[in-house]
């Protein structure tokens, strides 16, 4: 047991660890030895988790990252291998939601006013965005790094899903599609990769205040008639915080715990994907 949570001097690289889920995670990581290599779009957000991490002991570099552009990818994978070393965790934690692919009402009804953003005129750039974001956003970063992963001991992928891949949530169509692909394309990747030693999991976690979904949940501090739904199907009765994701995910990346775990989706959602509302 006394292995189970030792990662030192395991590289591990995380891509949206400029956000809240992925900072915490990253944080997690290097307090228990790891050096971590923090990827997001936004440079600042992530150089702010690294230095952060490093004035507390810890070893962090931050990488300007665009998990839709490979070539930049394949650039940031040769600076992460020469600062760091070859990568031994890859967790894919870029993603979200858009406005441009969000219905403005629930359900459909007749004679809703001209302006209305219903199914039928929903964006079709903004559902490819939200799409790739998600989907691609998770590919692309696998196909760069798990290269170097490919027989190294321990070597594992955590993706990040979402209680929409089981029941889309109304609203957000590209977002639940995408999740629902992320899952499906966890459980692949453990199959395609069994046999060179890299496993394949991920979670999905259950509602959380962050960036991404803060606009939706609270109109000035005032939960929205949503986060009020959202509370009332989730059995715990409250949202989860980013810190309640990081026993999951550490459990899985773990080769002493977890080294026959590949393939699964596990739920950290206070009971909301349990419950049927009755
Ligand atoms: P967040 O918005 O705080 O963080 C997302 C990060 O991804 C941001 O720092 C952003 O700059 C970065 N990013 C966006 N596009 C990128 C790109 N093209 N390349 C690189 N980085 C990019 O959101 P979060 O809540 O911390 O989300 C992390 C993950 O968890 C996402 O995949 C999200 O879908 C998922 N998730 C969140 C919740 C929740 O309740 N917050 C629930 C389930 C799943």
């Amino acid at each position: 047991m006394e292995k189970a949570f030792d990662f030192k001097d395991k590289v591990v690289v995380i891509t949206g660890a400029g956000g809240v889920i992925c900072a915490t995670l990253a944080t997690a990581f290097a307090e228990l030895g790891a050096k971590v290599a923090l990827l997001d779009l936004n440079l600042e957000a992530a150089q702010e988790q690294a230095d952060e991490i490093n004035s507390n002991g810890g070893v962090a570099f931050a990488y300007k990252a665009n998990v839709l552009d490979k070539d930049n990818l394949e650039e940031v994978r040769k600076s992460v291998s020469k600062d760091l070393g070859k990568v031994d965790i890859l967790i894919n934690g870029a993603g979200g939601n858009n406005p441009r692919a969000t219905t403005d009402n629930e359900f459909h009804t007749k004679d809703l006013p001209e302006d209305t953003t219903s199914f039928f005129n929903l964006d079709e750039k903004g559902i490819e965005f939200v799409f790739n974001l998600n989907y691609l956003g998770t590919l692309l970063p696998t196909q760069v790094f798990a290269r170097d992963m490919v027989d190294k001991e321990g070597a594992n992928i955590i993706n990040i899903s979402s209680m929409n891949a089981y029941t889309p949530l109304t609203k957000i169509p590209a977002y639940s599609g995408a999740k629902a692909a992320v899952s499906n394309l966890t459980q692949w990747l453990a199959v395609h990769f069994s046999q060179v030693g890299i496993r394949c999991n991920a979670i999905a976690p259950g509602f959380l205040v962050t960036n991404q979904n803060r606009g939706l949940l609270f109109d000035d501090d005032k939960p929205t008639e949503r986060a009020e739904k959202i509370l009332r199907n989730t059995p715990m009765g409250r949202f989860g915080e980013s810190e309640e994701l990081v026993g999951a995910v550490l459990f899985l990346a773990s080769e002493s715990l977890a080294s026959f775990v590949n393939g699964v989706v596990v739920p950290v959602d206070g009971g909301f994907s349990a419950y049927s509302g009755v």
